[in-house]
């Protein structure tokens, strides 16, 4: 008998030899989008789709958001290739970052989605480091020693979508993939229901199933059924016809087509990926058109406006896609009429909402008609409803089942729906990104969670924004950024004035009370810290961890403003070291009585005399607080070229202060 993962003979039951089978979702879970799952068998490491989110409020500067890569990084030597269910980008939107990444030594999917990838990754310069294979329906593919994945033919909103029965030595896991039961596709391709019921009557061990309707009951209505609804607008359009749609609902676009045709009306096409996924799919054979109903958005100004139908990017308000532009007033080739009737043939993704919403608002203001919204039947979604679902979990009878791609009240949904078909609670489990799911011919556990979180793409740059960058980007953008210059004494006295710049802080304090506070904080962090800050070397000067002081500075200075303000902008200390014996500033920072509550209990400590001076100097600025903001401080330490050696240059000091600032701003988060 085999014994593949080295355990002792004489372990009664065979299947306690067997190493377990290990499904873990990377990606998909808890969320739509950027699903990425991977399957391990001993030494074998198959993936199966590797989609990309996008950026929800708030992430800014992040064009894409990608799953957490390490665990795939770390086994990279182990992955033997990659099964591509269907060419939606939460399932392929992934694969030309991760090719940079590691090594995927095979990819195996339709022929449009790898059309498609195909394109991704021309653009991201990195065809040459995949093979990429064209399956067809009822094709198996073997992938590594212990993985045989059959493709069953589904029908899903994109066409040429897939379900996968996937044979290891565990058992056969049925993998949905994204699916609706449509069984009057527009395509005519039919799901291959006969096929998965094949399966299920052989044994299925486990279920893997799409969830994002999973609260809807009913079955989810043929996208056909959308079809009188468009063609009922379309032809009581008494000026142009502007439609937008997912470019990759090729159903859906395919229909339009075919409508434009029957109304007669040409087509014009806007947006680089409704231009780019059209000519594809009419050079696959997804989509016949004939070429003379296309044409030029320059030429289809000349044409009269019922005879025009513009189909376009923008209908989940992105801000960049045509509609969007248009909707401002932004688009070169394309203003809005009063006599245009503008058709929404899709439905926000949660997070886009108010965008469309937005968006619709303003092409209303424009003076056109909007179609939108559910009572118009213009459009249906592309995944199984309630009793879709149903249906999945009779045929495929599983064991085992997991529900995935969904939000995790969709999943619970899920849940219940196999347990009302007899699955037992404790054979189903819900699962988040990262969880292993541990499968033995007769049984199901959740072993060890992997690593697993979020990896935000800034596109433009190429670069990774962590989630550090990404916090420091929200405080700039929404509470602005306060910058303090201070000069402080090898021996720990402050020389001058604290220099205060404020940016974007919406606040009542001025620079003079910030410069004020910031003081404090000085003088506190003086008074209190630098003992433990400076070290006596025995030499003329004592070592002193500048970039200590300078976190104590911002985060006491941070608090403050948490506290009194309500602001927690992004605060930048740089500290200007000045040789020991410059003579001290005394310090203004009594001027105001300070009544509130001390921070960290800490104010009373170590006030000393110098109040008077203080006062004194602080009347003064007070009559004329510019004075305080434009002070600039003394460059001392240029000035006393013997202190050069023990301490820090101002550049060295900025720079450290600049290192600081990063990690004080994660210390804040
Ligand atoms: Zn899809
Ligand atoms: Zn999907």
């Amino acid at each position: 008998m085999s014994n593949l993962n080295g355990s002792q003979p004489g372990n009664n039951g065979q299947a306690k030899g067997q190493p377990a089978l290990r499904v873990i979702p990377l990606g998909g879970l808890h969320e739509i989008g950027k699903n990425t799952c991977v399957f391990e068998y001993g030494d074998d490491l198959m993936l199966v789709d590797a989609g990309l989110a996008f950026p929800s409020d708030g992430m800014h500067g992040v064009n894409v958001v990608l799953p957490d890569t390490s665990y795939l990084r770390e086994n990279q030597k182990r992955i033997r290739g990659m099964i591509v269910t269907h060419g939606h980008e939460d399932h392929i939107g992934g694969i030309p970052h991760h090719l940079k990444n590691f090594n995927i030594p095979i990819i195996y999917g339709p022929r449009l989605a790898l059309s498609i990838l195909t394109g991704k990754m021309e653009e991201a310069g990195v065809m040459d480091r995949t093979i990429l294979q064209t399956v067809s329906p009822r094709e198996v593919v073997k992938v590594g020693q212990h993985f045989s994945v059959e493709f069953i033919r589904n029908t899903h909103s994109m066409a040429d979508s897939y379900t996968l029965a996937i044979t290891t030595p565990a058992g056969v896991i049925v993998f949905t993939g994204d699916f609706k039961f449509d069984h009057t596709p527009v395509d005519g391709e039919h799901f291959d229901i006969a096929r998965l019921a094949h399966y299920g009557e052989k044994g299925v061990l486990c279920l893997f199933s799409d969830s994002t309707n999973a609260e809807l009951p009913g079955f989810c209505p043929p996208e056909r059924s959308v079809f009188p609804h468009l063609d009922r607008h379309i032809s009581q359009a008494e000026g142009r016809v502007i439609i937008t749609t997912f470019a990759s609902s090729i159903h859906r676009v395919s229909m339009i087509l075919e409508l434009a045709l029957k109304n007669g009306r040409k087509v014009g096409l806007l947006g680089r990926s409704m231009l780019n996924v059209i000519a594809k799919a009419r050079e696959l054979g997804y989509m016949r058109a004939p070429d003379e109903l296309f044409v030029p958005i320059k030429q289809i100004r000349d044409l009269p406006d019922r005879e025009t139908l513009l189909l376009m990017t923008g209908s989940q308000g992105e801000p960049l896609a045509a509609l969007s532009r248009i909707s401002r007033g932004e688009h070169p080739q394309v203003q809005v009429k009063n006599s245009d009737t503008i058709i929404f043939s899709a439905s926000p993704i949660p997070g886009n909402t108010i965008s469309v919403v937005n968006t619709i608002d303003k092409l209303m203001m424009l003076g056109a008609k909007v179609v939108y919204g559910k009572g118009e039947g213009i459009h249906v979604s592309g995944h199984s409803f309630q009793e879709d679902h149903k249906l999945m979990l009779a045929l495929a009878r599983p064991k085992f089942f997991v529900p995935v791609h969904g939000e995790h009240r969709m999943l619970v949904a899920h849940a219940k729906t196999a347990q009302s078909m007899g699955v037992p609670a404790d054979h189903t489990l819900i699962i988040d990104n990262g969880d292993v799911v541990e499968l033995t011919p007769d049984s199901i556990r959740k072993g060890d969670p992997v690593k697993a979180g979020i990896e935000l793409l800034d596109a433009s740059r190429n670069g990774i924004v962590d989630a550090r960058v990404l916090k420091e980007r929200q405080q700039l953008a929404e509470d602005g950024v306060i910058t303090l210059l201070a000069v402080i004494t090898t021996d720990g006295v402050m020389a001058a004035p604290p220099r205060v710049n404020i940016r974007g802080v919406v606040t009542t304090a001025d620079a003079r009370k910030l410069s004020i506070w910031a003081e404090r904080e000085i003088t506190w962090v003086l008074e209190n810290r630098w003992s433990q800050l400076s070290r006596n070397t025995g030499g003329k000067a004592p070592d002193v961890d500048w970039v200590g002081v300078q976190r104590e500075v911002e985060l006491g200075l941070q608090r403050r403003l948490r506290r009194e303000l309500q602001v927690e902008p992004l605060i930048i200390c740089l500290v200007q070291p000045a040789p020991a014996g410059t003579p001290a500033y005394k310090g203004r920072a009594d001027a105001e009585p300070d009544n509130r509550p001390a921070p960290r209990g800490r104010r009373e400590v170590g006030r000393d005399g110098g109040r008077e001076a203080g006062r004194e100097l602080s009347r003064e600025l007070v009559r004329d607080p510019a004075r305080v903001a434009a002070a600039a401080p003394a460059p001392a330490a240029a000035a006393a070229p013997e202190a050069k050696d023990s301490a820090p240059s101002a550049d060295e000091a900025e720079l450290s202060g600049r290192t600081r600032r990063r990690r004080s701003a994660a210390v804040a988060g």
